[in-house]
């Protein structure tokens, strides 16, 4: 919350939020609804990611939200380290992963490793984080009302 200064560990007070725009909307929307859907051409069936208004394979401005399983891996992950702002240096050990999907390896999406959907971002042990580990998706709603998916190991 604004102006406070008592963010506990854990909390997810003070953590950015995500600013939906136009074309990622559904994305938030979707994620809210407990579903992992990403943005596909209505003509040539590409999936495409970040959402954006034309298909960068055969330029059609037609699309839909196609859903995933929520099944993905690792594909990459970082530690970070300070200098961190305040809420993130509150979370010690806490990792940020890109996960490939399972459907569609070439989407990737940038979210947070975490031991239950309302753990805290530092959760789980960093030495348990490997790169091709199988994830699953689970969604946090976050206080100023927006949703976010994050991920679980599917071997914990
Ligand atoms: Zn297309």
């Amino acid at each position: 919350m604004p102006g406070t200064t008592d963010t506990a560990p854990g909390d997810d007070a003070g953590l950015l939020l995500p600013v939906p725009d136009e074309d990622g909307a559904p994305f938030w929307d979707h994620a809210a609804r407990g579903e992992l859907r990403v943005q596909s051409c209505s003509d040539c069936d590409e999936l495409r990611f970040p959402p954006r208004p034309c298909c960068p394979h055969c330029q059609s401005f037609a699309s839909h939200w196609r859903r995933m399983s929520g099944r993905g891996r690792i594909w990459s992950y970082v530690l970070p380290h300070p200098p961190l702002l305040p809420a993130y240096a509150a979370l010690p050990g806490y990792n940020a992963i890109v996960v490939e999907l399972a459907e569609a390896p070439r989407i990737r999406l940038v979210g947070n490793l975490v031991a239950a959907p309302d753990a805290p971002l530092n959760s789980v042990d960093p030495a348990r984080l490997r790169i091709g580990a199988p994830v699953k998706v689970v969604f946090t709603a976050l206080p100023g009302g927006v949703t976010v998916p994050r991920w679980l190991l599917e071997r914990p």
